[in-house]
Order: C-alpha cells, then structure tokens, then sequence
C-alpha cells in the first residue's frame, strides 16, 4: 500500500518523457569526456590507494538480484528519502519524508535506479553501482517506467529482464575511486558514466593491442 501511495507521487510520472529526452541529450556529450588517458584494469583499481576517476575496460558477469534496483530518491538532491517521524507526536506521517540530504520533508519523490552488478576484466572482478543517469542509458527507460511495467505484469518481486539482459555485454565504465588505505578498500564502485560506444571499445581494443606490439619490441630489443 505504503509503495503504491507513494508511487502515485512520484514526479516522473509528470514529467517523463521531458526529463528522458534531455537525460539522452547529454548522454552523446557526457561519453565523449572520458579520461581516456587514465584507464585501469580491475586489478589496479583494487590495489591503487589515490582517490581518481578513471576508466575501466569490462564486462558485466552477473547483477546483484538480492539488492534492490530501485529506490525513492528526493526530486531535489537524489538522495534516498526516509519516513517522516514527527518529533512532536513521535509518530510516522504517510504523506511526508525526510531528507538527509536536503535536510528537509519532501512531499514527492522520484523513483531511481540503483543497479548493483558485478563486473570481469582480464585480471579480476569487483562490484559497481549504477544510478539514474547510467542506466537510463543503458535500458532507454527510466526506474519509474520499469517499476510500473513490472506492476503491470504482476512480476514486481522479479528482478527486471531488462537489466538482466546487460549480463554478459561489455562497457566502458568511468569510476569514481576514494582515497583507500590499507585497512579501507570500498567494495563496491560508483559508475558516473558508462558507453556501450563501439567506436570507444574499440579504441580500448587498438591501444591495448598497441601496448603488447611495444612491449613485444622492447623484449626483443632486450633480449638481443
Ligand atoms: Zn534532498
């Protein structure tokens, strides 16, 4: 009950096909600003202790059916929102949540994607996570639209075959890495811009091949 009220609020529902169109606008511009010249393999990712953005070349293995794919953010900062408790009356009120972010009650909401996945390259695997933006770009349809469809067809407690179906395709992710430690390693990484763009994988592709033609060079210049 509580989930349906609250999706009759969710302000998507109003403005979905504006907010989708400007959301793949910047999406051709977002890809073309990829560092390029900071790539990591998963290995370096895992073992690197500075905080960077950078470019990771893999494969997505498997989704994470156990975590939830979407969330009610807060239409002013994406935040997950909270129940409200009144302080006063020490009880939860249905028509409002909090913001932590915002630091605010918020009256609507704006259901989101948050896609856990775990992701392949050649030297290892880790965990990353997807919001809004990168999903959209992905599946061409936002978390409300999917969460309404998976209603539709009574199947709202099975993980969506379209985010099912990204398994086994390979992306160029842009992640953001925090400053670690030793005793830190996050174990997930946050995705803040993905491509499926042929002509950037291959680019991926050519450099790495590039790299094994120079080394293959220098071995022969050392051996000799
Ligand atoms: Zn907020």
């Amino acid at each position: 009950m509580m989930r349906k009220f609250l999706m009759s609020k969710d302000v998507m529902s109003t403005t979905s096909s504006g907010s989708l169109l400007t959301l793949s606008n910047c999406t051709q511009v977002s890809s073309d600003h990829i560092p390029f010249d900071n790539r990591k393999t998963i290995s370096q990712l895992l073992t690197s202790y500075e905080e960077t953005r950078c470019c990771i070349y893999a494969t997505i293995c498997a989704l994470k059916i156990e975590a939830h794919w979407w969330y009610l953010g807060c239409p002013g900062c994406a935040k997950k929102v909270n129940p409200y408790l009144n302080p006063e009356t020490e009880e939860l009120e249905m028509d409002k949540l909090s913001c932590d972010g915002c630091e605010t009650i918020v009256c609507s909401t704006k259901t989101r994607y948050q896609v856990h996945c775990k992701v392949l390259d050649h030297t290892g695997t880790t965990s990353f996570v997807m919001f809004d933006r990168e999903v959209i770009q992905l599946i061409h349809k936002s978390a409300y639209e999917l969460l309404e469809q998976q209603v539709q067809f009574n199947s709202e407690n099975e993980f969506p075959r379209e985010l099912l179906a990204l398994e086994g395709r390979e992306f160029v992710f842009i992640v953001n890495k925090p400053e670690t430690s030793k005793n830190y390693t996050p174990s997930t990484f946050k995705v803040v811009n993905v491509t499926d763009d042929h002509a950037k994988i291959l680019r991926f592709h050519s450099d790495d091949a590039n790299e094994v033609k120079m080394r293959k060079t220098l071995n022969y210049h050392v051996l000799k």
